[in-house]
């Protein structure tokens, strides 16, 4: 840190990162009254991992969810969120959040062209808990977002992970509710759903507002005069330094550390082998938040996410590529196991609490029981439903093991045999009594939805099917995370505290770079955006509205 610079660019507020939070912050500083808005970007690409996901966002109290009729009371939000980890949340960024977020989603859905629908059926993640919503209305869905208003800025938004087609909303590809036609026209005029149409339509208001975005300009350090930060150098591709002056404030919005071997290995609760994020996320942001003297808050947390190792890094400074395991697992006829070939978990349930149960420690054998984990599927399996990139009826990829029998397949991955074969005899057995007797699999709302089950089949056989049909197949399952949710504590205004819990004037946090608004609660389908662009907003109306100009 230094207090002498030369200054670069001088602005009033720069916000690290151009994912979801980081636009949202932009926008929000931009238009409660920041006359000089800049975006600093480390890659060459705007969204991050924002851009790549589905893009739902869970806001309680949403204003869709209130428009379709689905009722909401502050004592549910807040019963459901300290079910889920009680006593443990902090009253104060929980109830930014519950104020805010609806707030935000009504404030963009009239001032830009984001656009939500209520994902009206789509159950919160713990659907049997006190205060949750058994058939959804908290998480938001994208409307689709034609890029050909971006212009050439269209090829600058990082592309989609996600499998399904987006060319509609996330409902719409679910459903396959567009025909041929609707189709066509939406890809003559390159219309996107889920993460891209979020990215898109903020990048857009961004653009609207000609706030600039500075690609390859990687935030390294932040400059203090006295307490307060004052700007931010960053490193461009060729090792230049870029100074700028932040007059009211910086905002981190660099997602989390998940790549960062160091941090992972210094604060998580376990191994996180398969990240799915954007690979830039390496921690920058809470290096910087370190060294100016902030509290840090849920370290030990990430959002969870089961992964697969799909490429092996091409070269010396690639990064292996990890396929998200969601939906797989939870379709009739898949289990997973460990090397014992035991099931551990509900397989259907939802991939942050499941995160978690990956985790699990043996205290006899002192080490990670359910780490590697495999899932398990069958010939009928394969036929019949895409596995990862794997669509029924192609070759089997590389990350896929094949073999005629369980006993073969088991020796070829390195689980127990006997194990395996008593786990699926069993599995069957409970399958064709229609009960999960071990992990209640099948017992719940979430369990069943269409999206992970197959709706062909009555509850609980969307998720309960047999293993049966030779030959078999096993693919190697990663612990993995979609980002973590550690980073610097911020109060309910997104001000980063120090370690006396007094904020640290001049900086704010927002999205997965931030310690979570809700520690590590994940409520429904849009968990990690919703809080994060809350508080991307929050940030932004603070800068605007509380901070003068120097
Ligand atoms: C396939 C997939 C589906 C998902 N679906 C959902 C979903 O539907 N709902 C949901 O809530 N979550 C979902 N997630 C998770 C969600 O995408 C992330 O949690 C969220 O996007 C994080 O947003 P962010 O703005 O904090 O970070 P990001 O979107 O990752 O943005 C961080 C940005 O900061 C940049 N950056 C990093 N370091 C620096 C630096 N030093 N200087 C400048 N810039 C820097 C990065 O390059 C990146 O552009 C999904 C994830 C994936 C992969």
């Amino acid at each position: 840190m230094r207090e002498e610079v030369s200054w670069d660019l001088e602005v009033d507020v720069v916000v690290l990162g151009s994912g979801g939070a980081g636009l949202t912050a932009a926008v929000a500083a931009h238009d409660f009254g920041v006359k000089d808005v800049v975006i600093l970007e480390k890659s060459g690409m705007v969204g991050g991992t924002t851009a790549m996901s589905g893009g739902m966002l869970w806001i309680p109290n949403n204003q869709y969810q209130i428009e379709a009729g689905i009722e909401e009371s502050d004592e549910d939000v807040v019963a459901y969120l300290d079910s889920l980890a009680p006593g443990a949340l902090d009253p104060e960024t929980l109830w930014a959040f519950m104020q805010s977020g609806p707030e935000m989603i009504r404030y963009f859905s009239d001032k830009t062209e984001v656009r939500f629908h209520a994902y009206a059926d789509f159950p919160d993640y713990q659907p049997y808990m006190p205060g949750a919503k058994v058939n959804g209305g908290r998480s938001l869905d994208n409307e689709a977002f034609s890029f050909e208003k971006l212009g050439k800025w269209a090829t600058r938004v990082n592309p989609t992970k996600m499998a399904y087609p987006v060319r509609g909303s996330l409902k719409e590809a679910v459903d396959g509710a567009l025909d041929e036609a609707t189709l066509a026209e939406r890809e003559k005029h390159d219309y996107r759903g889920l993460g891209q149409a979020l990215i898109g339509s903020l990048l857009k208001a961004v653009l609207d507002r000609g706030i600039p975005i500075e690609f390859e300009k990687r935030a390294r350090r932040l400059v203090k005069k006295g307490d307060r930060v004052i700007g931010v150098v960053s490193e461009d591709a060729d090792g230049r330094d870029f100074h700028v002056r932040a007059r009211r404030g910086v905002v981190i919005a660099t997602g989390g550390f998940e790549w960062n071997e160091k941090l992972v290995k210094a604060f998580l609760r376990g191994p996180l082998t398969g990240p799915v994020s954007v690979p830039e996320n390496e921690g920058d942001g809470l290096l910087m938040a370190i060294d100016a003297g902030a509290q840090l808050g849920n370290m030990q947390n990430a959002f969870w996410q089961q992964s697969v190792l799909e490429l092996k890094p091409q070269h010396r400074n690639a990064k292996p590529n990890y396929l998200l395991g969601s939906d797989e697992r939870a379709r009739p006829g898949a289990i997973l196991v460990n090397r014992a070939g035991k099931r551990f978990v509900n397989e259907a349930a939802n991939y942050n609490a499941m995160g978690k149960t990956v985790l699990a420690f043996d205290a006899g054998t002192h080490s990670y029981a359910n780490l590697p984990y495999w899932l398990i599927i069958d010939q009928r399996y394969k036929d019949k439903y895409p596995t990862f990139t794997s669509m029924p009826g192609s070759p089997v990829p590389p990350y896929m093991m094949r073999a005629e029998t369980l006993q073969e397949l088991a020796e070829k991955a390195g689980i127990d045999a006997q194990g395996l074969k008593a786990t699926v005899a069993r599995f069957n057995d409970m399958v064709r009594k229609g009960h999960d007797d071990d992990f209640n699999r099948g017992d719940n709302t979430y369990d069943n939805f269409y999206m992970w089950g197959d709706p062909a089949f009555d509850p609980p056989h969307r998720t309960l099917g047999v293993i049966d049909q030779a030959p078999y197949y096993a693919v190697k399952m990663e612990s993995g995370a979609l980002g973590t949710c550690g980073g610097p504590k911020t109060n309910g205004d997104a001000q980063v505290l120090d370690w006396d819990g007094k904020p640290i004037p001049g900086l704010y946090a927002a999205g997965n770079a931030m310690a979570a608004a809700l520690g590590e609660v994940y409520g429904g389908a849009g968990g990690t955006l919703g809080p994060g662009m809350t508080f991307g907003y929050i940030a932004g109306r603070h800068l605007g509205t509380h901070v003068p100009n120097d």
